[in-house]
C-alpha cells in the first residue's frame, strides 16, 4: 500500500499562482510536483504519475481542455481545472472533456481542499457502484430499496426524479455539466434539452429542499450545470 501523502501535479505558468497553489499544498502535507506548459504537463503526467492534477486553462504552449482530453487518452488520474471568473463556457468544454471540477480564480485554501477531497474521494470509490445508502445532510438515500426521506420523512418521486436525485448524491460534492446530466438520466439523444433538466430540477427541489427558492442541497452552477452539496 502506497503511504505517500498524494503528490499533486500543479500545472500554472503564473509564478505568484504556482507558489500560492504549492504552499498551501505543503502545508496540508501533501506532496506537490510543477510544471508551466502543456509540454512539460504531459512529460509530468507520464513519469511522476500524479494522484491529482490542478490545471490552469490558459497555458503558454496551448490550452488546459486540449491537454485533459490527451490525458484523458490513457488516465483516470482526477483532473480540477482552474479557470479565470466568467469563462463559463471554458468551464463546461474542459468537464465534457473529461476533468472531475473547476475551481474559479481567485478562489480561497479551504475551496481548493474541499474540491481536492471530493475528487480523490471519487477516484478511490471507482467504477463500482459506491455504497448502497447515501446520507446527505438532511437526505437519506436507500438505493437497494429505492427510498427517498427527508429529514426521517419518506418521499416520493417519479422515476426520473429519482434517477437525477441519485445521479447528483453520487457525485456529492463534484460538479455535473447539464449536458453530462442530461446524458445520463435521459440518454445520449437528449444532450442538449436543457429545459427538461430545468423543468426536473424544479420539481426535485420542490419535494428535497426545505425551502426550493434557496436551495441548500441542490446548487446551481451558473452556466455550468449542477453540483450536489457535500455535507
Ligand atoms: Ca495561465
Amino acid at each position: 500500500m502506497n503511504t505517500n501523502p498524494p503528490l499533486v501535479l500543479v500545472v500554472e505558468d503564473e509564478p505568484p499562482m504556482l507558489r500560492f497553489l504549492a504552499t498551501a499544498l505543503a502545508a496540508r502535507d501533501f506532496r506537490t510536483a510543477e510544471a508551466k506548459s502543456c509540454k512539460e504537463a504531459l512529460v509530468a503526467a507520464t513519469s511522476q504519475n500524479p494522484e491529482i492534477i490542478l490545471l490552469d486553462l490558459g497555458l503558454p504552449d496551448g490550452d488546459g481542455i486540449a491537454l485533459t482530453r490527451k490525458i484523458r487518452e490513457w488516465s483516470q488520474v482526477p483532473i480540477i481545472v482552474i479557470s479565470a471568473r466568467g469563462r463559463e463556457n471554458d468551464k463546461v468544454e474542459a468537464l465534457d472533456a473529461g476533468a472531475d471540477d473547476y475551481l474559479t480564480k481567485p478562489f480561497g485554501v479551504d475551496e481548493l481542499m474541499a474540491r481536492i477531497r471530493v475528487a480523490l474521494r471519487h477516484a478511490a470509490g471507482g467504477a463500482s457502484g459506491g455504497p448502497a445508502v447515501l446520507d446527505i445532510g438532511p437526505l437519506h438515500l436507500d438505493l437497494a430499496r429505492r427510498e427517498v426521506a427527508v429529514d426521517g420523512r419518506e418521499i416520493h418521486l417519479t422515476p426520473l426524479e429519482y434517477r437525477l436525485l441519485v445521479l447528483l448524491a453520487q457525485n456529492a460534492g463534484k460538479v455535473l455539466t447539464h449536458r453530462q446530466i442530461l446524458k445520463e438520466v435521459w440518454g445520449p439523444p437528449y444532450a442538449h434539452q436543457t429545459q427538461y433538466l430545468r423543468v426536473f430540477m424544479a420539481q426535485l427541489r420542490r419535494k428535497v429542499e426545505p425551502d426550493p427558492a434557496r436551495p441548500r442541497l441542490l446548487l446551481t452552477e451558473p452556466g455550468v450545470g449542477y453540483r450536489m452539496r457535500d455535507i
